[in-house]
């Protein structure tokens, strides 16, 4: 992640960008200095080191990337020189304002070694990008790429494809249009980052003793796709807000291992102890919410944001997330 700013602070947004957020982005000298550490344990995919897949090799991300296009440019060049295999940015398409900008930029991103795109397509995007510029990305994409674009997801891609959608759509359009089973009977939706705030209502809210024995999905540690953000976190998958330690010193890290022993909350967490976690918020004060949890990772997201507000977890990081995570720049 090179950054969290964004254009978008979109409803799913599992990292809680947004354009509020401070830029803060990766310095090359940073990436010069520690990504061949990163690079050691990077796999290719499966189809070979030219081609992508969402799980293997290494994806540029944010916030949204192509805010700070020099940079993209750049770390793309250094992962190349490092020899990464299936290299690809993800992007919310909000630059693809004409074929022809969009054209040279994907062709100079090539030219620097990347290999690949993945395009956000889903109902929260096109409440910030208009579904023109998606589809154009889309489409330039394939002639700059050729097989090596992923489009997340397909599903809704073609229902608005279908639907010959245009321009912005609003949340309340999208539900008018396509109802709210639509959100999650057909395509993956993970409840937690910013959805448990701001798609709680569309859910039922269980007790939290519902979540104390299920286990993350996917699991909390593993060794593929994890994320690395611009601060040095080494943020489990898709857990914003939770660091395992400093991928600066990835190589340190590995050696040592992860330090639980200072960091209570990741403690209780990597050991699938959802009773104990929330047995030791309690201990500090944590009141369960009235409406109830809609996933496992709303009640472990709320018990970490009021654990911000009552202490210095270093585990927690970093700290913008959970200022910045109900935000929204609208
Ligand atoms: S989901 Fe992507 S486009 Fe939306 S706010 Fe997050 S980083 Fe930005
Ligand atoms: S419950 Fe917490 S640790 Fe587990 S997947 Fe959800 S956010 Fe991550």
């Amino acid at each position: 992640m090179l950054s969290y700013r964004c254009t978008a602070a979109c409803r799913h947004c599992m990292y809680g960008c947004s354009p509020k957020w401070s830029g803060d982005w990766i310095s090359t000298e940073k990436l010069e200095q520690f990504l061949p550490q990163l690079a050691k344990v990077i796999e290719p995919s499966p189809y070979g080191s030219q081609y992508m897949s969402l799980n293997h090799g290494l994806h540029f991300s944010g916030g949204e990337p192509f805010l700070n296009f020099d940079l993209l440019l750049k770390a793309v060049e250094i992962a190349d020189a490092l020899k990464i295999p299936s290299t690809f940015v993800e992007t919310n398409c909000f630059w693809c304002k004409s074929d022809e900008f969009t054209r040279r930029r994907l062709q100079a991103l090539k030219k620097k070694g990347l290999r690949g795109i993945m395009i956000s397509v889903n109902p929260f995007y096109t409440e910030y990008v208009p579904f023109e510029r998606t589809d154009r990305c889309i489409r330039i994409s394939q002639e700059v790429f050729g097989p090596n674009v992923m489009v997340y997801q397909l599903e809704y891609y073609r229902m608005f494809t279908q639907m010959g959608i245009s321009g912005r759509l609003s949340m309340d359009e999208y539900l008018k249009r396509f109802g709210q089973a639509s959100l999650s009977d057909r395509v993956e939706l993970f409840l937690m980052g910013r959805a448990v705030d701001r798609l709680k209502d569309l859910y039922p809210g269980y007790p939290p003793e519902r979540f104390f024995s299920t286990p993350c999905q996917p699991p909390i540690l593993r060794s593929w796709h994890n994320h690395f953000d611009n601060y040095g976190n080494f943020m489990p998958g898709f857990c914003g807000g939770i660091s395992l330690g400093n991928w600066f010193e990835l190589d340190r890290l590995v050696k040592e291992g992860i330090d639980l022993e200072n960091r209570p909350i990741l403690n209780y967490l990597v050991h699938e102890d959802m009773r104990g976690l929330f047995g030791f918020a309690t201990d500090m004060g944590y009141r369960k919410l009235e409406g109830g949890y809609v996933s496992k990772c709303h009640l472990c997201l709320d018990i970490r944001k009021y654990s911000v507000s009552r202490g210095d977890f270093e585990e927690l990081s970093p700290r913008q997330f959970y200022e910045q995570l109900y935000s929204n720049s609208r």
